[in-house]
């Protein structure tokens, strides 16, 4: 795993980048009906991985939305799992795709630290050290992962419960 593939999400992905003159066609249209794109959204965010997500919402408007449209003689623009990656992910924030992004970021950073750092071993002693300075940074992240999942837990009870009846996990997601 590479340190930047964790750091990405915090900085460039959480932050809305939605104004006044934004071009995305899912925040300018005006013609079609997007509330389910949202539902599914909302829905499906944490539970299954974020293409997967993008993927049906795409394939939804354009069989349920557009084409219907189009019968009527209306023409609606195309939206693409791409255009719906980027509406999504930066022009509206979903809480539980934050929490649940948030959760696999630390989960990625402490396994990281496992891998680089937690354990020095001599290797003519053949001693094991643990790094203490790593090893707070370790339990500091565990703590913030403990309360978001408690947070995640009480606030989508039934994901949760869905979650557990196919036997997954974050680390799977
Ligand atoms: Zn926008
Ligand atoms: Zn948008």
């Amino acid at each position: 795993m590479d340190i930047d593939e964790t750091i990405i999400p915090f900085s460039d992905d959480l932050i809305p980048e939605h104004s006044k003159i934004c071009k995305c066609t899912i925040c300018t249209n005006k013609t079609a009906q997007l509330d389910e794109l949202q539902h599914i959204d909302q829905t499906l965010a944490g539970n299954i991985d974020d293409d997967a997500i993008f993927q049906i919402q795409s394939k939804y408007y354009n069989e349920k939305v557009k084409k219907p449209l189009e019968q009527h003689g209306i023409k609606v623009p195309d939206i693409t799992a791409k255009d719906c990656k980027k509406h999504f992910t930066r022009h509206t924030i979903n809480p539980k795709r934050m929490i649940a992004n948030d959760i696999k970021v630390i989960d990625s950073v402490q396994k990281f630290l496992v891998q680089n750092g937690l354990i020095k071993k001599n290797m003519i002693t053949n001693q094991v050290n643990v790094n203490i300075p790593v090893l707070k940074q370790w339990s500091g992240l565990s703590r913030n992962k403990l309360d978001l999942l408690r947070y995640y837990k009480t606030e989508y009870p039934n994901e949760n419960k869905n979650k557990r009846q196919q036997g997954k996990s974050f680390n799977q997601i």
